[in-house]
């Protein structure tokens, strides 16, 4: 086997301009961004590592298509019901749904699954933790738009306002009524149109996430590989070409008028090439660098770490690995 890869890490600062990629939900007309608390009680933006699942899974699909084998709810990107999944379905035992699961579809074994029916589940082989704002490098606004109803313009009647016992709502509404915003509400306030308030966030955030390509292929119930070598590598590259993809243009909420302005990219590209679990060290320390270069130099043991400093060296050196590296396959007896 050459250069194989047990695990590798992705650890980096991404700066996200004037996007909305995540959001609690919305309470009356106002959409409220995602907040998320540190360990010392800093309060900071985020986006969920659902999200960033999400975007992996958007892109691992759309690259997939043709090339990887997808079973039928994949196919239509619906992953989470692969119990709907006509080859599961077929089969009477575990044994057979997991094997029908895995070899069936390159999605499903990488990002996991729950099938109800017989009971097995798949956990992803790739995890995201939040993308986390760096404290003091992060920033919200909240903007006011108005949406004009067809032949409305102009005609008197009532702004959509948040209900009354929304203290929140209405605390946000009224934070947002100033400069061209107040003129904004002072215009829809003559139609019969929806006044609604939507965040706008810019920042610098901090990445992690693990990808366990010894996992790919390989069931749990036994622990043997249900795919062949060939196919290993075929979904090996495919996720790791995902990977990329999330990042030159990540996918999330309100992309359609919010598209992420991508500023910068850097960080590092942690890899483990023996059956060791990959040491992450958070990014949200401004030395994250250089904890990692000397983490990775006091393990050893088949670690070694790949520093990048913007986009282009990112998907760079994921093609290398890519290329030149295979998923490692576990010993099957010590
Ligand atoms: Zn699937």
């Amino acid at each position: 086997m050459t250069n194989p890869i047990y695990e590798l890490a992705i650890i980096g600062r991404i700066t996200w301009d004037l996007h909305s990629l995540n959001n609690e939900g919305s309470i009356g007309n106002v959409t409220e961004p995602r907040t998320v608390m540190l360990a010392d009680g800093t309060k900071s933006d985020g986006v969920s590592g659902e999200m960033l699942k999400h975007a992996h899974v958007q892109a691992l699909w759309q690259i997939g298509r043709g090339e990887l084998p997808l079973c039928s709810n994949c196919q239509k990107l619906e992953p989470s019901k692969a119990n709907e999944s006509d080859a599961v379905k077929q089969t009477k035992d575990t044994d057979s749904a997991m094997a029908a699961a895995v070899t069936g579809c390159a999605l499903c074994d990488l990002h996991g699954f729950l099938v109800e029916k017989p009971t097995i589940n798949r956990s992803s082989c790739l995890e995201f933790g939040w993308a986390v704002g760096v404290p003091d490098n992060w920033h919200r606004d909240l903007h006011l738009h108005a949406r004009h109803a067809v032949g409305e313009r102009g005609k008197p009647g009532k702004p959509e306002k948040p209900a009354k016992d929304d203290k929140a709502a209405k605390t946000k509404a009224a934070e947002a009524e100033t400069g061209e915003q107040a003129a904004a509400t002072e215009e829809a306030a003559g139609t019969s149109q929806m006044v609604y308030n939507r965040p706008t966030r810019s920042g610098i955030y901090a990445v992690v996430t693990v990808f366990s390509p010894w996992r790919i292929g390989l069931e749990h119930l036994h622990y043997t590989y249900l795919i062949d070598e060939a196919q290993r590598l075929k979904r090996y590259q495919a996720a790791m070409r995902a990977y990329q993809a999330m990042f030159w243009r990540t996918d999330g909420a309100m992309t359609t008028t919010r598209l992420p302005h991508v500023e910068g990219f850097a960080g590092n590209v942690v890899i483990s090439r023996t059956n060791l679990p990959v040491p992450v060290v958070s990014s949200l320390d401004e030395h994250y660098p250089q904890q990692i270069t000397s983490l990775v130099e006091t393990i050893g043991d088949g670690l070694e770490t790949i520093a990048f400093a913007n986009m282009a060296e990112f998907v760079k050196v994921m093609t290398d690995l890519s290329q030149g590296s295979v998923p490692y396959t576990l010993a099957k007896e010590g």
